[in-house]
Order: structure tokens, then sequence, then C-alpha cells
């Protein structure tokens, strides 16, 4: 017991101080709240694909659920069948062993459905580029409405790239606060 309190005492506090509130991110959450009740009237459903990723997308795709960005608080959830889901987000290249599967989801996905391209591999084909082995960029399998380029984009990105989608921000000023410019897709 007195070696555990020694120790406490001899080490302190050893975790890092909470991050400084964002102005970028609040702005970001209260136009993504106010976009979900214009377009849907409701909170928004999510399916996430992995068609080929290597899995870093999948990481900040993770980040939005921790307390700080916090998105379930706006009522945003991922759903495990895109039966429940309004918009798709789509990461990594896609593989030839994904194409039906993600033509499959798409076709699942009730309309007025969104798709949502993340990553440099999902806006373009990334590093992996189109092979024996990979479509290369979601847009030549299923239609995309908004790609998130960033290798990987950053959970503000991610949450700007839905903002985009739902209609609740204009190209210009999404891409004037974000680092990387979050690209409309034509259909
Ligand atoms: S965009 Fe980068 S992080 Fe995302 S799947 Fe491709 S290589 Fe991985």
């Amino acid at each position: 017991m007195f070696p555990i309190l020694r120790q406490i005492a001899r080490i302190g506090c050893i975790t890092e101080p909470a991050p400084a509130a964002d102005d970028a991110l609040r702005v970001t959450r209260q136009r993504l709240d106010a976009a979900m009740r214009a377009k849907l009237g409701r909170a928004l459903v999510i399916r996430h694909v992995d068609a080929g990723s290597c899995n870093a997308c999948e990481l900040e795709i993770h980040a939005l659920g921790n307390p700080y960005y916090n998105l379930e608080a706006l009522g945003i959830k991922f759903a495990a069948s895109p039966r429940h889901a309004d918009l798709l987000l789509v990461t990594g290249p896609v593989a030839k062993n994904m194409e039906v599967a993600l033509r499959r989801a798409y076709d699942a996905t009730p309309e007025p459905r969104l798709v949502v391209a993340v990553g440099d591999c999902g806006c373009t084909g990334g590093l992996f580029g189109e092979s024996y082995a990979s479509c290369g960029k979601v847009a030549n399998v299923i239609p995309v409405d908004v790609a998130i380029p960033g290798c990987p984009p950053t959970p503000l990105d991610l949450m700007r790239g839905i903002l985009a989608a739902l209609g609740g921000g204009d190209g210009e000023s999404i891409e004037a606060a974000a680092d990387t410019p979050i690209a409309p897709t034509q259909p």
C-alpha cells in the first residue's frame, strides 16, 4: 500500500490535459444538426462499408464515436444493415472481391440514399489504383454524392463531408474551413 502511495506521489499525474474547445468543431456540429432536421426531419443512420481499406480510415471513423467528437449525441448512428441506413460511408479502393457486395449494399439502402466516399482511395483509388485486384475509386462501382480526400481524412473532415452530403454546407465554405477540400461529385 505505502509503496504504491509513494509511487503515486513521486510520479504525479501523467495524463494529457483535456483538449481546448474547438470552434470549428462546434460550428460543424451545429450545422450537422440543422442539416439533419432540414433534410430528414430526424436523426441520420450510417452504414459503413469497408470496400478494401487499409483500415486507417476506419480508425478516424471510430474516433467520431469518442467523447470528443461525440457524433451519437447528435443522433447520428451506425447501423449493421444498409436496409436501416440513410447514408453509405465507403472506405478504400473497391477490391474486386467487394464489388458485388458494395453494389448489393447500395441496392439495399432505401431511397433517397446518400453515398460518401472516404479517403484518397475512395476518391481516386489512391495508392492502389485500378488493377486485376482493384476496381479503383468508389464512383467506378456506385454513384457517389460526396468524396472526402485525405489519407486518412480527419474526423472533422468526415463530419464536413457528411454535412455536404446532407446539403447543409456549400462547398466553398467547407473548403475554406477545411484543411483539405470536400468535393461534391457529379452523379
Ligand atoms: S485513403 Fe489512406 S488511410 Fe484510407 S484506406 Fe487509403 S491508404 Fe488507407
